[in-house]
């Protein structure tokens, strides 16, 4: 093999090439702080039967909001109170907590999808009407990207792709890798990590992040 100073010039931007982003597409940073979403079972056992939840703010994903009730959230070291609620009511009740949250209550969740709450952590729901002993449901949120379908589209992107989002603008730069991508109708352009998340590299909501092509 030639090792002459052209060759290398040609080695070194190969390797360039296959290490640095051949392009990048900013996304805004939603940060999730603890909050909960009741199934319409739970609702009514928690708030009383027929209970229609008050909306305060739409949130960025289409048709999500944030209510004016809150739980408190009790687990065998700790509690949480004013737990926020999201709309509107889901198949099943699901806690999404920091890892921080979690050392508070003394529980101990995995990192999953919302909605993957098989074998996950319990804990106790105290609302207005009624006490709830959650067998499972408390999960910290794995990080992800929302997108409608357009957006997917235009970054070419699939459901369930797992890809690289990267901060590179603050005092601490991190890259977040298998951030799973979340798209369609029910969906819109939003990265979504948790307090800890956003705490570790400086981000706030809207700040933008870049996703890194390979
Ligand atoms: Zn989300």
């Amino acid at each position: 093999m030639n090792f002459g100073i052209d060759n290398i010039t040609t080695i070194i931007s190969e390797i360039i090439k296959k290490i640095a982003p051949s392009k990048t597409a900013l996304v805004p940073v939603g940060v999730s702080n603890r909050h909960i979403h009741l199934s319409q079972k739970d609702l009514y056992y928690l708030f009383g039967e027929g209970y229609q939840l008050t909306k305060i703010k739409d949130l960025k994903q289409p048709n999500q909001f944030a209510a004016k009730e809150t739980v408190t959230v009790v687990g065998p070291k700790g509690v949480l109170h004013n737990v926020r609620i999201l709309g509107p009511a889901r198949n099943q009740t699901q806690v999404e907590i920091s890892r921080t949250d979690a050392f508070i209550l003394g529980v101990n969740p995995p990192v999953r999808i919302s909605g993957d709450t098989k074998n996950s952590a319990g804990a106790i729901i105290i609302g207005p009407k009624n006490t709830l002993i959650l067998q499972e449901g408390v999960i910290i949120s794995a990080n992800h990207l929302h997108l409608s379908a357009e957006e997917a589209k235009d970054l070419n992107l699939t459901n369930g792709q797992k890809i690289i989002i990267r901060s590179i603008t603050k005092e601490r730069k991190l890259y977040f890798v298998d951030v799973v991508v979340r798209c369609g109708a029910e969906h819109s352009k939003e990265f979504h990590i948790d307090t800890d998340e956003a705490n570790a590299a400086l981000l706030d909501t809207n700040d933008n992040v870049e996703i890194v092509y390979i």
